[in-house]
């Protein structure tokens, strides 16, 4: 197993994942809580929390990576819940480093071109405006496919239950926004999109979806977010031969 310093980790990464071309995320994207100076063992996670904090602290994570953070539009205190997470890092010297609308976007690491990916759809381009970026993907099947049979794949392969809105059509343009990127629905139209997937579900969605008439599938907030973490993971363990573990903690929403 390697080691290599906390420094080298953090530039590496900033860099890599164009964390300096999202200076509009709420997300304080990059390192957000600093613990020891030697990086053997990376964790990998969706979310910041205690359960997964105390999971890393017993599998002796030295650097634990996080889709969505501690930090959100700076620290306002450290009392209460936030205090405990704090102290939880702190104490047992594990750096927090969240990276959250660059890894929905990044089109080799990123959730959804990951997802695209893993479903063996072709990215045929940028996809879904947020905070003045597309961070999403549309693609194009190789078949024409029912939707119940592209919904078993995906949840087949993302381990979730999606929720599913069929407004008649075949699966064969898919546009993918991870997470709450319901809105991007609006776009559909314009590429030809017959199926949406996204995470959370959205009344909002629904009638200007009928009236597309675009397939909704919502395929769960933590389901659509674990391929990014999981492919900066691989990263880690490719670029500097560091042992690298995902931590599991699905809402199941
Ligand atoms: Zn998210």
């Amino acid at each position: 197993m390697r080691e290599i310093s906390l420094k080298t980790l953090v530039s590496f990464l900033d860099a890599e994942l164009g964390l300096s071309d999202f200076p509009k995320d709420e997300s304080l994207n990059g390192l957000q809580v600093q613990g020891r100076e030697k990086i053997r063992t990376v964790g990998l996670a969706v979310d910041a929390c205690q359960y997964v904090f105390q999971e890393a602290s017993r599998k002796q994570v030295d650097f634990l990576f996080v889709h969505h953070g501690l930090i959100w539009g700076g620290i306002k205190s450290l009392r209460g819940l936030m205090r405990d997470r704090v102290k939880m890092l702190l104490d047992a010297g594990i750096s927090l480093y969240a990276c959250h609308l660059p890894l929905d976007w990044h089109p080799s690491y990123g959730n959804n071109a990951e997802l695209l990916r893993i479903l063996s759809i072709r990215n045929m381009g940028e996809f879904g405006e947020y905070h003045g970026r597309k961070i999403g993907y549309w693609g194009r099947a190789k078949k024409d496919t029912l939707l119940s049979q592209f919904v078993a794949e995906v949840n087949a392969l993302l381990k979730t239950k999606s929720s599913v809105i069929d407004f008649g059509k075949k699966v064969r343009n898919v546009g993918v926004v991870s997470g709450g990127g319901w809105s991007a629905i609006t776009e559909a139209d314009k590429l030809g999109i017959d199926t949406f997937l996204t995470g959370e579900p959205s009344h909002s969605a629904y009638t200007l979806a009928e009236e597309m008439k675009v397939n909704l599938v919502f395929a769960g907030h933590y389901a659509t977010e674990t391929p990014g973490v999981k492919a900066c993971g691989r990263l880690m363990e490719k670029k500097f031969g560091l042992a690298v573990e995902f931590i599991d903690h699905p809402t199941g929403l």
